[in-house]
């Protein structure tokens, strides 16, 4: 009963799943984190197969990443599983940018490593967090491979004329300036999970898949492939998310370093963490906004209307891309949960062929379901998305090919 490590390593903290190789029942989940701090926190959680769960957390200073996986393995080694039972034989990592080069999962060898850090200067605040997981992950399990797979490179298949910005060809060259897309595992996952789910085969449908949690993307699936995305060059382009602003005119950036005199890195800073659903209702997260917008708040009602305007702009501009639409999959925190973002970003879509049923639309369920109407030409699904499992899949696929 083997078992593969995933690991999702950020700069000060990383997260891991062990999932069990054959059944893909996840066995333990945890999180390091306050890495480099006084006080560092791991957090381990063993899931036995009936589902209970049993949870220790300690508090301790965690150097750094390495020691940050010794803390794990001594988590394990107290709680479970065992390794012994469930050998790791291997670890697959999430590695956020890719760029034009990985356009698969691959194993991390010293040239993939430098090739990763090498694209820091396109993702500066997440490839040299991911690599410094990777680094210490190969010090902890040294005899096993381990496998980068990339958020980006699920729209390697993007055509030029949708990865491509309009401007001068040689700058943008130089300075690896173009659309990569970002959520790719999790449209991956979500994608496939649909066509499963409808029994159909994923190359014979055309989806618009919304990973609606913190960030925010939509893609466009061509039978299985990723046509169009909304995020960019980093993930800020595209939908309106807790924290980021999404489409923006890029003049704005412009005048306020004119005009507010804004540093560069107080522009970044604005446009990543201070705007999207905080900046415009002073709450990023969405379960706030929507509370206080039935409280009558009227800058969270306002956060609402432009969240929902911008979606709805992209399914539209989805289906004319996509030309003929079999299904529209919600997934994610918002999309998993709030059904009042659902319906709001498909009302009125009925000459889309969209219909969606009140009821089915509010049913809770932790499940893959549908909340269109048997009528609707197009199904409207909720399909719960799983990074982790498909980080798993894929790095047994590429140690098994
Ligand atoms: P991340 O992008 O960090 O992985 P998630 O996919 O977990 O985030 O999504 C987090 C978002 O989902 C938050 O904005 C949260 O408010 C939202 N969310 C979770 N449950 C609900 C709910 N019942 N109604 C509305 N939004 C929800």
């Amino acid at each position: 009963m083997a078992s593969v490590l995933v690991v999702n390593s950020g700069s000060s903290s990383f997260k891991y799943q062990l999932i069990d190789s054959e059944s893909e029942r996840m066995l333990a989940t945890g999180l390091v984190e306050r890495i480099g701090e006084a006080q560092g926190r791991a957090v381990h959680t063993v899931v036995a197969s009936d589902g209970a769960e049993e949870k220790s957390e300690r508090e301790l200073p965690i150097a750094d990443h390495t020691a940050g996986f010794a803390v794990m393995l001594d988590a394990i080694a107290d709680l479970g599983p065992s390794l012994e039972t469930h050998p790791v034989i291997a670890v697959g990592h999430r590695v956020v940018q890719g760029g034009a080069r990985f356009f698969e999962p691959t194993v991390i060898t010293d040239l993939v490593r430098i090739n990763i850090d090498e694209l820091s200067s396109l993702a500066p605040l997440h490839n040299p967090a991911n690599l410094e997981g990777i680094v210490a992950a190969q010090k902890a399990f040294p005899g096993v491979p381990h496998v980068a797979v990339f958020d980006t490179a699920f729209h390697q298949t993007l055509p030029p004329a949708a990865y491509t910005y309009a401007i001068d060809a040689e700058l943008a060259a130089k300075h690896r300036v173009r659309r990569y897309g970002f959520h790719g595992t999790s449209h991956r996952f979500v994608s496939h999970a649909a066509a499963e789910f409808l029994g159909r085969d994923v190359g014979d449908i055309n989806q618009i898949v919304l990973h609606l949690g913190n960030g925010a993307s939509a893609c466009a699936v061509a039978g299985g492939r990723s046509v169009e995305t909304s995020m960019g060059m980093t993930p800020l382009e595209g939908l309106v998310m807790g924290t980021r602003s999404g489409d923006i005119d890029p003049a704005v950036l412009l005048h306020l370093q004119r005009r507010a005199k804004l540093s560069i890195d107080e522009v970044d800073d604005l446009l990543n963490k201070r705007s999207g659903l905080l900046g415009l209702s002073g709450r990023g997260d969405m379960r706030d906004v929507v509370d206080a917008s039935l409280d009558g708040d009227a800058d969270a009602a306002l956060a609402l209307d432009v969240y929902v305007h911008r979606l709805r702009g992209y399914v539209g501009n989805y289906f004319a891309q996509l030309g003929r639409v079999d299904a529209v999959v919600f997934t994610a925190g918002v999309g998993e949960n709030s059904p009042v973002i659902r319906a709001r970003a498909l009302e009125g879509l009925e000459s889309f062929g969209i219909r969606i049923d009140a009821e089915r639309n509010e049913a809770r369920s932790r499940a893959a379901r549908v909340i269109s109407t048997d009528d609707s030409t197009v199904a409207v699904l909720v399909v719960p998305t799983n990074e982790e499992l498909e980080i798993a899949r894929q790095t047994l696929a590429v140690t098994r090919a």
